[in-house]
């Protein structure tokens, strides 16, 4: 068996093109531009791409992005200005500042800070609380593109077992809370759990969420199963270097009924979440409905 390949880059290609046209809407029937503004303190390469990635995709979605660049020095009373200046700012529908921090600044206090409202990452402890509550709320990107993703190989997740590997406050819990709001049966692992293979093995949906390369095996996987690979891990090989993914996909493909590849799956749905977010959050922050994408 050969599992069918879940492409990451058409999903958020067709999701990108369908926030682009709502906005397109919102500024011809309402005059409103959502905006966005991506902060980033100090020269984190890594931080840099995604910021630049960013900007450009919220560009290209029609939107207004208003990048802030800080240097590594800033301090914490600082950023927490810039971020008052900017919940207080009509023009800034979403705030997402780039983690991980310096050292000086506490992540928690900036995250705390921002108005959850506008808090486009999801990462607000009101927007966490509203996701846990069943309640309506910004959702973490990351976790909504493996959602999504699920969506298109099962129209339902209702009474499936999913299996979450990882239980992060930015991947792992929320994934787990959407699952169990879509009505699957989930369990979460980690590094304490026991047996992890034999848990895996019970998954119709499982997803990884770990951040080791190619950790979970073929033999991990029911046969049929669909796999969602949230890792990002660069290896090294005979002097080049790749990404791959928390599980190994040629094997699991031999296993899986569908599965996220890694380039190319769930990597590109995030950039399309963070837009869907910044739409629907300045559609709330104006009383018009939610957007229908
Ligand atoms: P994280 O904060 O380091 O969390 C990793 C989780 O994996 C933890 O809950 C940890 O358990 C668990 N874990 C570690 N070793 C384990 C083991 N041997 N057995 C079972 N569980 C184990 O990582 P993260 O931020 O959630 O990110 C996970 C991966 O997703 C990374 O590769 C990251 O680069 C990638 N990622 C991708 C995107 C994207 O856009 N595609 C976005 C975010 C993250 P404990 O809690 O017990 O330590």
């Amino acid at each position: 068996m050969s599992a069918r390949i879940i492409d990451g880059k058409a999903v958020s290609a067709d999701l990108r093109g369908k926030v682009t046209d709502a906005v397109h809407r919102l500024r011809r029937d309402r005059g409103l531009v959502p905006g966005i503004a991506v902060v980033l303190v100090g020269e984190n390469p890594a931080s840099e791409v995604y910021v630049r990635n960013k900007s450009k995709a919220v560009a290209e979605a029609g939107m207004h992005a208003f990048d802030r660049k800080l240097p590594a020095a800033t301090s914490e009373a600082d950023l927490l200005a810039l971020i008052a200046a900017l919940n207080s700012d009509e023009a800034v529908n979403g705030i997402l500042v780039q983690l991980p921090l310096p050292k000086q600044i506490d992540p928690q206090k900036v995250i705390a800070a921002i108005d959850p409202a506008k808090d486009v990452d999801g990462f607000h402890p009101l927007n966490v609380g509203r996701l846990a509550s069943g309640l309506p709320g910004l959702v973490p990107c990351t976790p909504l593109g493996c959602l999504l993703l699920a969506k298109t190989v099962h129209s339902s997740l209702a009474g499936m077992e999913a299996v979450v590997v990882g239980r992060s406050n930015i991947v792992g819990k929320p994934v787990a809370q959407l699952l169990l709001a879509d009505n699957a049966t989930v369990t979460i692992c980690h590094s304490k759990t026991r047996d992890l293979p034999a848990v895996c093995k019970r998954a119709d949906l499982l997803i990884a969420a770990i951040g080791k390369p190619e950790f979970v095996r073929g033999d991990w996987i029911k046969p049929g199963a669909t796999v969602i690979d949230v890792g990002i891990n660069r290896v090294s090989e005979g002097g080049k270097s790749r990404i791959v993914g928390d599980v190994a996909l040629a094997e699991a493909s031999t296993i899986a009924g569908a599965i996220t590849p890694v380039p190319g799956g769930v990597g590109p749905m995030t950039i399309a979440c963070l837009l869907l977010n910044t739409l629907s959050a300045a559609c709330a922050q104006k009383d018009l409905p939610p957007p229908q994408i």
